[in-house]
């Protein structure tokens, strides 16, 4: 643990470990920003800070390659940064002789050797790892001085005091209140443009001529750090999903920022409209790809936010293209978090549609003659990305009408995609996508059949199945499956009044064509491969 004075790898120098140790400052992986509150008093003369990589925050899921990548990569980055503005700094690293493989286990380390006074973090963003952190904090007698993270707009608690008292939880007044609270797309004491809400403008598809002149991603190469990282994930995590070819991400705040500023020049305009169409082929459209570089804390979702809101005031961007960017950062992102903290540990095991299927198993390859999904499944392997749509109407709805348990759902998404951490990925996959939380999140099931899929992408022009069909040869198996769906869970539905129009079109089927949709769908599931078990090890509170 007594540094040399200079990082073997790096050739930075090193500066020297306080010999009596005030605070230990815990910076994990999703924490990159040196602006942050565990940093804001930081002391060289007397604190140090601690960071690790552990193999079981790789295998806690069972992690695509692209996701671990991108976590390690960043990390060693940022601790370069510290190491170059001369903080004292303790890093344990995956390939260490002496790694201990679990958070837990490394800050115990970490303790026995420095004999900190005080542990001091910005609120971790995940359940899991707080109760963890704070089991050895309280096993060796030391206070945790947890701090509020402010790469939110609101804190935990601002959402309860929101939450108490309603019988439903919103997003739409949600985001309002937080609007009005900071003064965002506000003019006066109105929202901009006079409407809350441009979604009916932001629901087109990009018809027969498919996109035209998207702007290419702005994507970084590897240095020799990630190239690393690249190596190092490639013999540790062979067997691990995705591949790593295509790596690009962002990994740095100066690479974060330029990929902010490419995007507010370059797509933001047309993020709106196009904010729900898929094209086969092309994964990035006029996405931001920003998720990863804020839940890494890369970028602060104020100066997001603020770059969008200049970008409609200057008269770059159309108001309904900056609303419908802004309520995803200053709406959802907020919203999936205040759920998260406000019902862990117990949302993690919710399963309000008895889903009881196994994922199956192409999900973790992309071989299916559904074109949608071979699609989607591809691109997220190899770049571990995909837009909303794709995760929610294209694998999310495919899992739902099919009946998969949630947790195999989730266990899904949160290795799959380079921005997934728990606080966000759960709410979205479980409640979200699968309704698994009984309507806590959204109002109603996200359901629809093929159709949906064959209005928003060219995806059907390209598949075997016809999204017109329900049963016969070439049904479409999204199309079997909605139906099938509305039967299963008829009685349940019927208590929904926005399910009221989808219920009144199931009324008009008659007993033998709901029989034959029945019969197709069961057809179906029998020959759906499952995905072997130990590839959807979940997250339960239970690990602990
Ligand atoms: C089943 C499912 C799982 C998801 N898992 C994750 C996840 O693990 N991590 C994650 O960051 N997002 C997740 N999302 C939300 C959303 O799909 C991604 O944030 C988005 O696709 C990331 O791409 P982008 O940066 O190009 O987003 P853009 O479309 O450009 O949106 C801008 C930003 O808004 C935020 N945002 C958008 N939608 C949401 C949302 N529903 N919840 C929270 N923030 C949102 C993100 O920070 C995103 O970068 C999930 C959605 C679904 C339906
Ligand atoms: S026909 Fe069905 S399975 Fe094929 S691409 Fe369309 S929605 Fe997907």
């Amino acid at each position: 643990m007594t540094p040399t004075d200079t990082h073997p790898a790096t050739a930075l120098r090193l500066a020297p470990l306080p010999a009596t140790v005030r605070n230990l400052v815990i910076v994990l992986g999703d924490q990159l920003d040196a602006e942050s509150s565990a940093l804001q008093d930081f002391d060289p003369t007397q604190d140090v800070v601690w960071m690790a990589e552990v193999a079981q925050e790789s295998t806690h899921v069972w992690s695509a390659k692209q996701r671990i990548a991108v976590f390690l990569s960043a990390m060693r980055h940022f601790a370069d940064d510290l190491r170059r503005q001369g903080l004292p700094l303790v890093y344990a690293r995956l390939d260490d002789a002496d790694t201990r493989g679990t958070l837990a286990l490394e800050l115990d380390k970490a303790i026995t050797q420095l004999h900190p006074a005080t542990l001091v973090i910005t609120a971790p963003g995940d359940w899991r790892v707080l109760h963890s952190l704070r089991a050895v904090a309280a096993e060796h007698q030391l206070p945790l001085d947890l701090r509020d993270d402010t790469h939110f707009f609101s804190t935990v608690r601002d959402f309860a005091a929101h939450a108490q008292g309603r019988k439903q939880l919103r997003l739409e007044y949600w985001y309002r209140e937080l609007r009005q609270k900071h003064g965002i797309l506000m003019d006066g004491k109105e929202p901009a443009g006079g409407q809350w809400n441009f979604d009916a403008d932001n629901r087109e598809s990009f018809g027969k001529a498919g996109p035209q002149n998207v702007p290419a991603p702005t994507r970084f190469a590897p240095d020799a750090t990630t190239q690393d990282v690249i190596a190092l994930v490639h013999t540790r995590f062979a067997s691990h999903p995705g591949s790593l070819g295509s790596f690009g991400w962002p990994v740095t705040r100066t690479q974060a920022l330029a990929a902010l500023q490419a995007f507010i020049q370059e797509r933001l305009p047309l993020f709106g409209l196009y904010e729900d169409a898929m094209w086969s082929g092309e994964p990035w459209l006029y996405h931001s790809h920003l998720s990863c570089a804020l839940n890494l804390k890369l970028l602060n979702p104020r100066e997001v936010v603020q770059a969008a809101e200049d970008a409609y005031r200057t008269g770059h961007a159309p108001l309904a293209a900056v609303e419908g960017f802004i309520r995803q950062i200053l709406g959802w992102r907020e919203y999936v978090r205040g759920i998260y903290w406000t019902h862990m540990p117990g949302y993690l095991e919710h399963n309000a549609l008895d889903a009881q299927a196994e994922l199956p198993a192409w999900y973790w390859t992309g071989e299916t003659e559904m074109a949608c999904l071979k699609d989607a499944i591809t691109q997220t392997l190899e770049h571990g990305y995909a837009h909303h749509i794709q995760r929610l109407m294209v694998t999310g709805l495919y899992a739902l009408l099919l009946g998969v348990k949630p947790q195999a759902v989730h266990a899904w998404y949160l290795s799959v995609y380079v921005d997934a951490v728990e606080w966000v990925e759960l709410p979205n996959t479980l409640g979200m996508g699968q309704f698994g939380d009984g309507g806590l999140m959204a109002s109603k099931p996200y359901v629809a059949s093929g159709k949906y899929i064959q209005r928003m992408s060219n995806h059907c022009k390209g598949c075997r199945y016809d999204p017109a069909l329900s049963t016969g040869a070439n049904a479409c198996p999204f199309t079997t499956l909605y139906w099938d769906f509305l039967m299963r869970h008829e009685a349940l539905l019927k208590k929904n009044p926005r399910m009221a129009m989808q219920l009144k079109n199931l009324a008009r089927l008659d007993d033998a064509a709901r029989d034959a949709i029945t019969h197709q769908a069961m057809a179906h599931r029998d020959a759906v491969q499952p995905a072997s078990k130990a590839r959807v090890t979940t997250t339960s509170a239970r690990c602990l």
